[in-house]
Order: C-alpha cells, then structure tokens, then sequence
C-alpha cells in the first residue's frame, strides 16, 4: 500500500512575509557589513557580529514565520536545543560568509567560497528546525529538491557577492539601489533554501511531534514576527546614524584639511597642499617617463604698493595676480600661493623646455597689464624662476631651486623669466656648511677678537682701539666678519656672539687694567642686538662684573642701524648713553641720516666712512664731504673719527681739516690683545707710536715696567 503524506499550508501571506523577512535581514546585514574592512580592529569586529547576527536572525525567523500557520494538522513543539542550535548555525554560516564577502580583496574564489557556505546554511537551518519537530514516523526527504534549492540559494547568493566584488573592484562605494539589489539576491537565496527545505519534506500522515511539551511553535513564532524585526530596525537604526555621524566627521575633517591646506586671501592652495601635489606628481611622472615644470612667481614692488596704498590694496593685487595665474593654468596644471608675494605653477602633462618658457612669458605677459583696483590703477610686473623635473632637482628640492633662478632673476632687474641651474645653489650650499661650522665655532670658542688702535690727530698718540671679530677656521683658516657677521644675523646667532663679544671685551679691559693699561675699547653692534630688549642691562652687568668705568667702553652703531628709527633702537641708545657707555656712530656717510634725528641721538663720535678716506687725495668732492662732516660734527658737539686711513697724505689731510681721530693701517692693523699690550709695554710695534699717558692712567703699569 501506498504511503500516505501530508501537505505543508503555507498561505501565499506568509511565504511573503517570509522571504520580506529574509530581504530585509540582508538588507541590514549589507549595511552593517560597511564597517567590517574599517581599519579599527574593534569596529571591524563589531561590524561583523551585528552584520552576521542580522543575517543569521533573518534567514532563522525567515523559517518560523513560512511555518507560523498551522503548516500541519497536529500540534507541533521544538526541542530547544535543536531549535536553537538552528540559530547559531546560521549565525556561524552567516559570521563566515560576511567575513569572506567583506574583505577589500573579494576574489572569485572568496565569492564561490562565501556563496557555497551561506547556500549551505539558509538550507541547513531550516533542516534543523524540521528536526527539532522531532517527527514520528520521520519525515522523508527528497534530495533531489534539497540539491536543487541548494544549488540555486548558492547561486543567488554567489549572484548577490559578484555585485559587491565588482563594486569593489571599481573601488566605489555599494549605493543604496545595489545595496537593494543584493538584499534580493541575498533574500532571494534565503526564501528559496527555506521553501527547497520544506517542499522536500513528506510528513507521514500519521506523524506526531515528539517535541509538543518541550517551546512551543507559537513561541518561536512569535519570536520570529516580532522579536526578530525589531532587533533588526534597531540594528539598522544604528547602522543608519552610525554612517550619518561618520560621513559628518569626514566631512568636518575633509573642510579641516581643505582650510589647511588653502591659501585664505587668494582662496589658491597653499605651499604645504603644492608640495604634496608635487610629490604625487613626480611619483606619477617617474612610472610614466614624464616630466613637470614649475615656475616660481614672485611680484615686484609689492611692498611699494602696500606703503603707497596700503595693505588692502595689496591683498587686491595679489588676489587679482591669483585670478590671472588661474585663468593661465591648463586643467592639469596647479596654481599655488607659496606665500607673501610669491606663487607657484606646476606643469604637468609631460611639457618639454619651451613649454615652460613659453607659459613663463605668459605669466610675463599677464602680468604686465594694468591693476585696476577702486580708483588705483596699479602696474605689475613679477620675476619668475623656472625649473624642470627631473632634470633640474629632485621633488624635494625643485621648489627651492625655481625659487633660486627667481632670485637671478629678480637680480637682473626683474620681470623677466629665468631657467635654474647649478650655480645658483652652490653659495647657498657653502653657506649652510659655513653657517654650521658657525654655530660649532661659537661653542668651541674658536672666534677671537683683535683690536685696531685708534690715534689722537693732533698728537699721533693711541688713545683706544677697537674690538674686531676675527674667526679662526680649522680648515678655511681666518674668516672676516664680513662674512660671518651677516651669515649670524641672517640666522640668529647674532645675540649669542654679542653676548660673547659683550663679555670678552669687559674681560680684555680688566685684563688690561690689571696690567696698568687703562684702554678705552670700542665694539661693534649690530642692529639685531639693539633689538634684544636686554642688551645695555647686559653690558652694564658686564661692566660691574669685572669693575670697569662705563665710560671706558665704546659702543659703535652703524649710521644705517642708528637711523633705523624704531623707537626700540632709540630707547636701547638712550639707556646705554644713561649708563655711561660712549656712542659713537660707525660707517658715517653711507646711510640716509636725519639731521634732526642725529641732533637727537646720544652719540659722541662720528666715524666718517672709509670711502671717503680712500678717495681723499684724488677726489676733491670726497674733500669737500670730509670737510662738511667734520663742521656738521663741532656743530653738533660730536668728535670725528677718519677710518681707514692709509697714507700719509690722508693722514694730513684729515688733520688739517680738524679730525679728533685717525684709524687705519698707516698706524696699525687689528692685533690680537697681548701684541697690543706688548706694544704699549716696550714699544715696538708696527710703528713708533706712544700710548697716551692718560691710558696708564692712576696705576702705573707695574707688570709692564717689570
Ligand atoms: P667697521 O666697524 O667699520 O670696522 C672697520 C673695518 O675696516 C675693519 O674691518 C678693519 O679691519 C678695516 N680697516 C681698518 N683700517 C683699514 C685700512 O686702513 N684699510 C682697509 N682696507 N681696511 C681697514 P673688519 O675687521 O673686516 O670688520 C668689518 C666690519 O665688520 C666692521 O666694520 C664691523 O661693521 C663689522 N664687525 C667687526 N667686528 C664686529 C663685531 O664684533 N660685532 C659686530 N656686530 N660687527 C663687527
Ligand atoms: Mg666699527
Ligand atoms: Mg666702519
């Protein structure tokens, strides 16, 4: 006799719900899955729970809700175990397959992989529940339904994970309408291994569940329709305002970065944003065999802008500048303000030597127009310095480089474009060897001071000298401090060498004075020391130190240091000239003085220019100017110091035109401290010069006599 079977009521109602369920469930995992490639281990480990937990939920109570009619005649029950053990199988499937589809590397053998283990648990789950029910007699199955609903659950979700795989691979981002498409493929998959499963199962007309007593259909159920969607629109809540908060912090840090990186007044990058582009750039032109140029755009006369019209019009240039350059630049190339009044271009789309050329005389060009700004009309011009990679410099160097043949650009008279070669770093290089060395000699004590005897006209008598920095290099030998000197005001190392200068020059008086020399010393300072706001408290604690009259003490300012008329440098003047030390006004005649100004100045001395003293014999003007200082100098009460006086002849000149004092080879070139004491001991020196008596002062020289 013929077996007889029962029939599965699964109303079209619930098979929707059902496969809506498991649609849904995918849906959500797909969104929670976002996080599973986030480079934050927790995240990434969080996001692959919940995405599984979604998944593995959706495909279990997919099951419960087909079967939450009455599917079959008799009163149905569920060994928990199994029921549950149905969960966890689906959340290890589920667990498994996310964590395959979500890698950034989504291979085809990690789809089939991740296809074939969530095929296999969408069918698996439902079998378990069907088991659970612990039917007797025992249900028959037929496989070939199973195969075949296997077969296709593995091939809508294998269909679902290529569309992830080719999102990825196009590197873009899963949009919402693919995200649905795969929550279909997914569902589909899971509707379809649940259906396989149910229409492969024959229930025996007499069959019972041996599980009625033990959680009851209803419960599991009711677990299913409701327990299981709510803690999905919670996950997806959270998934939603989790990407929300995230898509607004990047952008916060995306606005950041753009603030960062963009010039504020022309809206243009800025130098930091140039330079990654020109890296990047370089990166590229390298694997393509390509090369960029850049050119280095300086404005000139800005500064005359700014002082004329002021600073608002300025900033109108340099945006009108900006927009020009903007207007210049090809799509591909890169316009960048490096700062102040300084821009750059960068060429890319492999330009050859004349392409760089000819978009320098553009800029040239542009820039030549008129600026209309308010009522002004402005003329521009700007100098330009051009460099190509790879030829002319690594990435790292080549913005330093255009800005080099900027500069020889600027030198020979501006507005006019000029390529970059090796010549023009190779100063600066020495410099920066030179300026390290410096710092070395400074620590190492390997700078020593020689001093020049200044002469008294009348009586051809020395009266004091002046401190001179000399620099003893181990292997250049002696360095002038025309060289060093601005190399440490450039570089501010100018106060520490003060300082030094400040403190051996007290400790030569004091050496000198306890040999019984009462030698008035003058020092040099330079404008950078006027500006430390500390400097005459340190030279009068110098002073007190070794117990030195401040008015042995000399301090020479340059004319163009001492009309740099800051109200700084004026304080700095007057509290030196309050503590007693003498002023005297240096390389008189070279800079622009103020009449006014002067009279004002604490100063006793002026120290005419050697330029003039060279010119004296031949030039009549240079006599004439000579002869004008001195009378401006007893006009104002002031002694006149001759620098540099080298001949007789000059020598005479200069006293007959009634300078106080004489400096120059003609009597002495700058000596190191014991050979001016030994001169003054025994006299032999370079000439035969007496010290005046006033320099033995009250203490008769004890160690010299002895
Ligand atoms: P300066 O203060 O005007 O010093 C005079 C310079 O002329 C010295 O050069 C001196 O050696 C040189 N000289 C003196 N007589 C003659 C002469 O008859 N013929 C020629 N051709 N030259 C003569 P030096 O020592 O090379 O110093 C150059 C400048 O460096 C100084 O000009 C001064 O401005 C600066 N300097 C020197 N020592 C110091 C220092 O300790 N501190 C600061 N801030 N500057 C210093
Ligand atoms: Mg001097
Ligand atoms: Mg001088």
């Amino acid at each position: 006799m013929e077996e007889a079977f029962l029939e599965w009521r699964v109303g079209a109602d619930l098979w929707a719900a059902s496969t809506a369920m498991a649609m849904f469930a995918a849906y959500v995992a797909l969104d929670l899955a976002r996080g599973v490639s986030s480079r934050h281990t927790f995240t990434a480990w969080r996001s692959l729970i919940a995405s599984a937990l979604a998944l593995s939920t959706g495909t279990w109570a997919a099951h419960f809700i087909a079967v939450a009619g009455e599917p079959l005649p008799f009163k149905l029950g569920y060994d928990s175990g199994l029921a549950f053990g149905s969960l966890l199988l689906a959340l290890v499937t589920s667990v498994v397959g996310v964590y395959l589809s979500a890698r950034p590397d989504l291979t085809g053998t990690r789809v089939v992989v991740a296809a074939l283990v969530l095929g296999t648990g969408v069918c698996a789950v439902p079998a378990l529940s069907l088991m659970a029910l612990r039917l007797t007699p025992a249900p028959h199955w037929n496989l070939l339904i199973v195969a075949a609903g296997w077969t296709l659950a593995c091939l809508g979700s294998g269909a679902a994970l290529s569309i992830v795989a080719a999102q990825r691979r196009s590197a873009s981002q899963l949009g919402l309408g693919w995200q649905a498409g795969v929550a279909l493929g997914l569902g589909g998959a899971v509707a379809i291994g649940n259906a396989a499963v149910l229409l492969a199962t024959s229930v025996p007309l007499l069959s019972q569940s041996l599980s009625v007593g033990r959680t009851g259909a209803a419960t599991l159920s009711a677990l299913a329709v409701l327990g299981v969607p709510a803690l999905l629109a919670l996950l997806l809540m959270i998934s939603v305002l989790e990407a929300r908060f995230r898509q607004l912090l990047k952008r916060t840090r995306d606005e950041v970065k753009r603030a960062a990186q963009t010039d504020r007044l022309t809206e243009l990058p800025n130098r930091s944003m140039f330079e990654e582009s020109l890296q990047v750039a370089a990166i590229r032109a390298d694997r393509q065999q390509h090369k960029l140029a850049l050119l280095f755009i300086n404005v000139d006369g800005l500064k005359a802008v700014n002082e004329s019209f002021g600073q608002a019009t300025g900033d109108a240039v340099l945006r009108e500048v900006a927009r020009r350059l903007r207007a210049l630049a090809g799509t591909h190339d890169l316009v960048a303000r490096a700062g102040g009044d300084e821009f750059l271009l960068m060429l890319e789309g492999n330009p050859t030597t004349q392409d760089a050329a000819h978009m320098a005389e553009r800029v040239l060009g542009s820039m030549n127009e008129l600026c209309r700004i308010e009522d002004h009309e402005i003329s521009t011009s700007c100098s330009v310095g051009v460099a190509v990679y790879p030829e002319h410099g690594t990435a790292a160097k080549l913005i330093a480089h255009t800005a080099a043949a900027m500069r020889n650009a600027k030198r020979t008279g501006g507005g006019a474009h000029c390529f970059f070669e090796e010549r023009m770093v190779a100063g600066a290089r020495d410099q920066v060897e030179l300026l390290q060395d410096l710092r070395r000699a400074i620590a190492n004590r390997e700078l020593e001071l020689h001093y020049q005897p200044k002469i008294h006209a009348p009586s051809g008598q020395i009266t004091g000298a002046e401190a001179l920095m000399r620099w003893k290099h181990p292997q250049r030998g002696m360095i002038g401090p025309n060289v060093f000197i601005p190399l440490a005001e450039r570089y501010g190392l100018i106060n520490a060498l003060g300082n030094w200068l400040i403190e051996d020059v007290c400790r030569q008086i004091r050496a000198w004075r306890d040999q019984g020399l009462r030698m008035r010393v003058a020092l040099n300072l330079s404008v950078h020391q006027l500006r430390q706001a500390d400097l005459a408290e340190r030279i009068v604690e110098a002073l007190a130190r070794h117990h030195i009259e401040p008015s042995l003490l000399t301090c020479e300012i340059t004319e163009s240091a001492a009309m740099d008329d800051t109200r700084v440098t004026l304080q700095m003047i007057e509290q030196l000239s309050a503590a007693g030390v003498h002023l005297s006004i240096d390389d008189f005649g070279t800079g622009y003085s103020s009449l006014s100004y002067l009279r004002q100045l604490a100063a006793e001395e002026l120290k005419i220019d050697r330029s003039f003293i060279c010119d004296l014999e031949t030039s009549a003007d240079a006599r004439a100017i000579v002869d004008a200082v001195v009378k401006l100098a007893q006009a104002l009460g002031l002694k006149v110091v001759a620098e540099g006086v080298e001949t007789e002849q000059q020598q005479e000149i200069l006293r007959r035109l009634g300078c106080n004092e004489l400096q120059g080879y003609l009597f002495a070139k700058p000596m190191s401290a014991s050979a001016l004491a030994l001169w003054a001991m025994n006299d032999e020196g370079p000439r035969a010069l007496d010290f005046r008596p006033s320099l033995f002062g009250d203490t008769l020289p004890q160690t010299i006599i002895s």
